[in-house]
């Protein structure tokens, strides 16, 4: 069982998922040959099915799936307890990391990625996560779910095969609560709406624009080709977006995923969906976070939290715009 402990020097909560450590590869630099080898099939290639929790959602036609929904086999977040915070001593606060955490099998081609996927595939996709989120949004002790992908070693993808997972979770987490008050602070309009516009007046940081969907990388871009996939539709919960706007948000991420491919190589990266918390109505703007994983992380970044950054975005977006 998870546990979540706060951290009072910064004020946001840790997992501790101890239960997590009990996966013989964690640790290991040969994890994807081990994964990939004989002497142990890929649980999330068809045909291996019965090695997974049985599926909560199976989208696809003909009778065979495309995108899978099954439960994590090693939960960070557990349970329907809402969150009650337990003083064991001055400093130590704890509380059960009750929640949810599901993985989103979104390719039957195990050495595929986002990339590689066809229109209908990540229109499939989406649908699964908008889906996820309003069962999620109807349990009382989830808060917030984030949806990532992880691509890479580098981005620290535990299995081969294309995945995703989404972690409800018992409280807002840090990252989602400084974006809402970014939002306040830009009190009069969205900040968002403000970036689409401005971006699209200055026309230097544009890598993709039209369908509904603006991509970009940002002028504060912290990580080298970073963008920012942005729906022209304005609304905080991505489980009200038009279904026609979730399949071009699919769309436009497998593009410039395509294009970064194509310029810099299969690098790792992340894909991280933000959006409202459940029950929250707080002007807010949902997106997705495109966050190649080109430079480590090193001291500086970690000890002060200021990114360094060395592809200027303006740069990166000129490479990721040709066609
Ligand atoms: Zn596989
Ligand atoms: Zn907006
Ligand atoms: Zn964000």
């Amino acid at each position: 069982m998870s546990q979540l402990r706060l951290n009072h020097l910064t004020g946001r909560w840790v997992t501790v998922a101890t239960d997590r450590s009990t996966r013989p590869d964690d640790f290991s630099r040969e994890r994807q040959a081990v994964e990939t080898g004989p002497t142990r099939p890929c649980p999330f290639c068809p045909g291996n099915e019965e090695d997974v929790p049985s599926a909560l959602e199976s989208y696809g036609a003909g009778g065979e799936w495309a995108v899978r929904v099954v439960p994590n086999r090693f939960p960070a977040f557990a349970g329907t307890e809402q969150m009650t915070v337990r003083n064991l001593g001055p400093i130590f606060n704890q509380a059960p990391a009750s929640g949810i955490h599901e993985v989103l099998i979104f390719s039957r081609d195990h050495l595929g990625g986002f990339a590689d996927l066809d229109d209908e595939q990540v229109g499939g996709v989406m649908t699964a996560v908008r889906d996820r989120f309003e069962d999620h949004s109807r349990r009382p002790a989830v808060r917030y779910t984030q949806a990532i992908v992880n691509h890479g070693r580098e981005g620290g993808a535990s299995l081969v095969h294309p995945h995703g997972q989404l972690l409800g979770m018992p409280f807002v987490p840090g990252e989602i609560a400084e974006e809402e008050a970014g939002f306040r602070r830009f009190a009069g309009s969205c900040v968002l709406c403000t970036t689409a516009e401005a971006e699209r007046d200055a026309d230097a940081r544009v890598v993709l624009d039209g369908d509904g969907v603006l991509v970009l990388c940002p002028y504060w871009s912290g990580a080298a080709y970073e963008m920012l996939v942005l729906p022209d539709e304005h609304g905080g919960h991505l489980a009200r977006a038009e279904p026609k706007t979730l399949e071009a948000m699919g769309r436009a991420v497998r593009d410039v995923l395509v294009r970064l491919r194509d310029r810099l190589g299969d690098v790792s990266y992340n894909l991280v969906v933000h959006t409202l918390p459940y029950r929250h109505d707080d002007e807010f703007h949902w997106h997705i976070h495109v966050l190649p994983r080109i430079q480590s992380v090193g001291g500086f970044e970690q000890g002060t939290g200021v990114p360094i950054n060395i592809v200027a975005p303006e740069q990166a977006a000129a490479q990721l715009r040709m066609g």
